[in-house]
């Protein structure tokens, strides 16, 4: 059983915490954020969860509590607003996690660290070049949430259980994210031969991408916030690790020479297990995937130049 720290407990931390409770996945989960009342009060909360869910010792803590965490997720910093771009976040939030890893770099040396707070490409790439930890130790849930809502587009559209459909999306976590629609299968066949096989039309590749792209502003403007998918993408990456379960999943990561890009970080379906994740996968891209992924890279590499990264 293991520990897992997560600096910032606001809506996605919280919930993630929350996530993590119900999972029997963790022993101890320690809460750090600047609002110390905040993660005490979530700390009592959750507290109370474990009669209900088995024994977690929760608690709010300090630096020194995480030095022994197994998994480090950085949850701090600011939201969108409505309206607002994940890459109008990146200033603010490289400063937070910069003061945070510092902090937390005196007491923490082994381990993994999880980004998930926003512009969470950019953020990864920062983390990896500020902690110098091994690649393979930093990750950022990355694409994890858009790959789940183009599954689950699919699924709504073919009236198949999305665990049942493959689908990845790469890239940026953000506007430029990349479906692949080249690579949609449902039960090893792709998505366009099921629709054929079941006598309905192909979707409307368009629609359903910029449902994904969209989808974050869609919930922000009507509830200021998005938290139950992420708290539970978290908890997914959280299990491939903990369990050593080699999942593959799409998180972000130090790119390395994949497609030919490097010195920069964005998802790509990689084998995650204990030692974090493995080399990122190259799957075959169509020729407007390949395009679509030449501009994500280009919008994360002038957000990364634009902090000095
Ligand atoms: P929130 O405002 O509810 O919570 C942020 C928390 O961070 C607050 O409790 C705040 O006190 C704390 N904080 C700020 N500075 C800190 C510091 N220096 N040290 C410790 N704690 C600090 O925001 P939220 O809705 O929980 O979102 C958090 C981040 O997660 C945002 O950047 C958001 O865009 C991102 N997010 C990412 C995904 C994803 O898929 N990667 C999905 C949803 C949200």
């Amino acid at each position: 059983m293991a520990k897992i720290a997560v600096i910032g407990t606001g809506a996605v931390g919280a919930t993630a915490a929350y996530t993590l409770i119900t999972s029997d996945l963790a022993e101890e989960i320690v809460l750090l954020d600047i609002n110390r009342s905040r993660a005490e009060g979530e700390a009592l909360d959750l507290g109370d969860s474990t009669a209900f869910t088995g024994p977690v010792l929760v608690y709010a803590g300090d630096y020194p509590d995480c030095g022994n965490a197994d998994i480090v997720i950085f949850t701090a910093g600011a939201g969108q607003r409505p309206g607002e771009s994940r890459l109008a976040l990146a200033e603010r939030n490289h400063s937070i996690l910069r003061d945070v890893l510092t902090k937390l770099a005196v007491h923490w040396r082994d381990g993994l660290l999880l980004i998930v707070t926003n512009p969470v490409d950019v953020l990864t790439y920062a983390a990896a070049k500020l902690t110098g930890l091994e690649s393979a130790r930093v990750l950022g849930s990355g694409t994890i949430l858009d790959s789940a809502r183009f599954r689950y587009a699919l699924s709504a559209y073919a009236g198949v259980d999305a665990r049942s459909i493959h689908a990845y999306v790469i890239g940026e976590h953000g506007d430029s994210a990349v479906p692949l629609w080249s690579r949609a299968t449902v039960a090893g066949i792709s998505f366009d031969d099921f629709c054929r096989q079941k006598g309905i039309a192909s979707p409307d590749r368009e629609a359903i991408t910029a449902a994904i792209r969209q989808a974050a502003y869609r919930i922000i403007e009507r509830k200021g916030a998005t938290y139950y998918a992420i708290g539970l993408g978290i908890r997914r990456i959280c299990e491939a690790i903990l369990k050593d379960q080699k999942s593959v999943l799409t998180v972000s990561g130090l790119c390395e020479g994949q497609y030919g890009y490097r010195d920069t970080a964005f998802s790509l379906p990689v084998v995650v297990g204990k030692n974090g994740q493995g080399a990122a996968l190259e799957l075959p891209l169509d020729t407007e995937e390949e395009s679509a992924l030449r501009k994500s890279v280009a919008v994360l590499k002038t957000a990364q130049e634009r902090l000095g990264l």
